[in-house]
């Protein structure tokens, strides 16, 4: 069904000109007139969604929303909070990210200038004394040694000016490079991991596991994955809400993290499901991990933290395969792994399989 989006749209298209305020006041327009239409609650983070859905931005983002109003769901606030988390938080951190590369070169930029400034001024200066040095070669007359002097003398001072002047200006720039840096490498540390349980989140798991790959075919040691699924999670969502769920995610991604350590490799694979990586372990190794990470999970009584109010336990499946290195690449070895956790599920759920 379609509900009014902007027809013109291109997906692909360049984000429109902030100059553009005609455009964006029709967009807003449309959103506002779509909120009221679907009865959705006009907040922040609605306007913020609908905005982005009108204005065409977003392809994976009209799909979300284009699959909750086609089969009538409710757009509850539970709902609007994942998508605006998802789409719009995570674009602003892209954004953030880009914007303080610009940063960064501008300030290079700046201390180049300054730079080449005082090289200028030291050609210059060194010109201004091979002069006068031919000068006294040419003519030992007592005062025109003293004038000459006056002027090496004066040419030297103005250089050691320019020379703390630069020095002062350098100081600045170290400053500001530092503080880039410092929040280049937080953009940078966010953008690998995923915002709501901070495990590396899929693109950098790729990259990564690409590596081990890589050193697993070359020094022949064994390399294990485990798929990760939360069973039953859409009940639990269903029954406690989509932010009790979410803190069932960072529950989870938790116990990951202290169980997995070193070389290991956690991540979010997608919605309610984890992917880690265990470089040199062979398959019984891999087992007892994942027998480890099923139980430590399953025992694990969920308490809502001021009332205290239990919401029971929840279980995870896993599916465990070792790469194979005359033959995998990273998707058949993830496609075993998730075979064997669907023989977990199938087998009655909180269980382990091994390809
Ligand atoms: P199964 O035991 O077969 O895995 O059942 P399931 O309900 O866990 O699996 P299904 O694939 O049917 O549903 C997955 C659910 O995970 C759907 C959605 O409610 C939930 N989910 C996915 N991503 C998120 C998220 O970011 N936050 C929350 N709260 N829930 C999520
Ligand atoms: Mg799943
Ligand atoms: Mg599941």
């Amino acid at each position: 069904m379609f509900i009014g989006r902007n027809k013109s749209g291109d997906n692909n298209a360049a984000p429109t000109e902030m100059s553009d305020t005609g455009q964006e006041t029709k967009f807003a327009k449309q959103a506002i007139g779509l909120m009221q239409k679907s009865g959705i609650t006009p907040n922040p983070e609605n306007y913020a969604l609908w905005y982005h859905y009108v204005a065409a931005q977003n392809k994976e983002l009209i799909r979300e929303i284009d699959a909750i109003v086609n089969n009538s769901l409710e757009f509850t606030r539970d709902t609007s909070l994942y998508l605006y988390n998802k789409y719009i938080v995570a674009d602003a951190t892209q954004k953030a990210f880009e914007d303080s590369s610009l940063t960064a070169q501008k300030v290079l930029m700046d201390v180049l200038k300054v730079v080449n400034e005082f090289s200028d001024e030291t050609k210059h200066y060194n010109k201004d004394v091979d002069t006068y040095l031919e000068k006294v070669s040419q003519d030992f007359g007592e005062s025109s040694v003293k004038d000459i002097l006056k002027q090496i003398i004066e040419a030297t001072v103005t250089l050691k000016q320019s020379s703390s002047s630069m020095t002062r200006k350098l100081e600045e720039s170290k400053e500001e490079i530092n503080d880039l840096k410092r929040n280049l490498q937080q953009v940078t540390n966010e953008s690998q991991r995923d915002f709501l349980t901070g495990v590396f989140n899929r693109k950098t798991f790729e990259r990564l596991v690409d590596d081990q790959i890589k050193q697993a075919q070359e020094k022949k040691t064994a390399l294990c994955l485990l798929m990760i699924d939360i069973d039953h999670f859409k009940k639990f969502n269903d029954r406690f809400g989509h932010l009790l769920g979410d803190e069932v995610l960072k529950t989870v991604a938790r116990t990951l993290m202290d169980i997995l350590k070193g070389r290991d490799v956690v991540a979010r694979f997608g919605g309610e499901e984890f992917i880690v990586t265990l470089p040199e372990t062979p398959v019984e190794g891999a087992m007892k991990v994942a027998e480890m990470v099923r139980t430590s999970i399953a025992s694990k009584q969920l308490k809502r933290k001021n009332t205290g109010e239990t919401y029971g336990t929840i279980t995870v499946s896993v599916g465990v395969a070792h790469f194979r290195h005359e033959t995998d690449t990273l998707p058949t070895l993830i496609k075993r792994a998730d075979d064997a956790l669907y023989q977990s599920k199938h087998n009655g759920r909180n269980k382990v399989t091994s390809e």
